[in-house]
C-alpha cells in the first residue's frame, strides 16, 4: 500500500537541483546524497524506470522522445505515486532525511502542484552558458548510458532551448535569498566543492538517515 502524502508532519523539506540538460544534475545529487544520507531523486530516473508497457511509460516516451517535457499535471501524479511508494517500503524517510530534486519542477505550473508537497529549503542552479560544451557531455552520456533521448542533436537544441524558456522562469517563483547558482563548467568534484561550501552548513541539518 502506498503512503498518504503529505502526511499530518507536512510537506518535505526539499533542496532543488536546476541546470540545463548535461550541467550535472544527476551527479550532484549522488554526490549529495551519499555524502550526507539525504534522498536524491531525479525525475528523469523515475521516468526511465517506467515499464514502457505502462500507459504512464508510453506518455514518457511519446514526449521525451521528441525532447518535449512530459504534461505537467502527469508529471506530478507519477512523482505523488512514486514517493509514496519509497515511503512505504522505507527507502525514503521524509522527516530524517532531505529530499534532493533533481530535474523537478520544470513549469512555472509544476511549481504550483508541488506546492502542498514540498518545503523549498534551497535552490542550486548549476550554470553552464557553453551550449555546445553541454551538448558533447549529452553525447557522450549516450554512449555511456544508452540514453536514446541523448543521442540526436536536433533534439537536445529543443531541450536546451525548453530549459531556457519554461525551466528559467521557475526560479522567480521563489525568494532570490533561497537561490545558489554555481559554475558547472568544472570538474564534478570542483562543483561539489563549491556546492558544499556554500551549503553544508544546510546539509549538515539532516544526516541521520532513518533514526
Ligand atoms: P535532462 O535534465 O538531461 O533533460 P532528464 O533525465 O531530467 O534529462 O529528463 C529526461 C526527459 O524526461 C525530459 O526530456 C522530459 O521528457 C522528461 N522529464 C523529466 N523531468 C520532467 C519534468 N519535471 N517535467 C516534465 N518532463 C520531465
Amino acid at each position: 500500500m502506498k503512503a498518504i502524502i503529505p502526511d499530518e508532519k507536512g510537506p518535505f523539506q526539499s533542496l532543488l537541483i536546476f541546470g540545463p540538460p548535461g550541467s550535472g544534475k544527476g551527479t550532484l545529487g549522488k554526490f549529495l546524497s551519499s555524502a550526507g544520507n539525504h534522498y536524491h531523486l531525479s525525475s528523469g530516473d523515475i521516468f526511465r524506470g517506467l515499464s514502457p508497457e505502462s500507459s504512464a511509460g508510453k506518455i514518457f516516451h511519446t514526449y521525451a522522445g521528441e525532447g518535449k517535457l512530459v504534461p505537467d499535471e502527469v508529471t506530478i501524479e507519477i512523482w505523488r505515486h512514486y514517493v509514496g511508494g519509497l515511503i512505504a517500503t522505507n527507502a525514503y524517510f521524509p522527516h530524517d532525511q532531505f529530499l534532493l530534486l533533481d530535474g523537478l519542477p520544470r513549469t512555472v505550473q509544476q511549481t504550483k502542484l508541488l506546492e502542498s508537497y514540498t518545503e523549498v529549503m534551497h535552490i542550486i542552479v548549476l550554470e553552464m552558458p557553453n551550449v555546445e560544451g553541454l551538448i558533447g557531455r549529452l553525447k557522450r552520456r549516450a554512449i555511456i548510458e544508452r540514453r536514446q533521448d541523448d543521442f540526436d542533436e536536433k533534439i537536445l537544441h529543443k531541450r536546451m532551448q525548453i530549459y531556457q524558456d519554461e525551466t528559467v522562469k521557475v526560479l522567480s517563483q521563489y525568494p532570490k535569498e533561497l537561490i545558489s547558482n554555481f559554475n558547472a563548467d568544472q570538474a564534478p568534484l570542483e562543483v561539489l566543492r563549491d556546492v558544499l561550501a556554500t551549503l553544508s552548513s544546510l546539509l549538515s541539518l539532516r544526516s541521520g538517515g532513518s533514526s
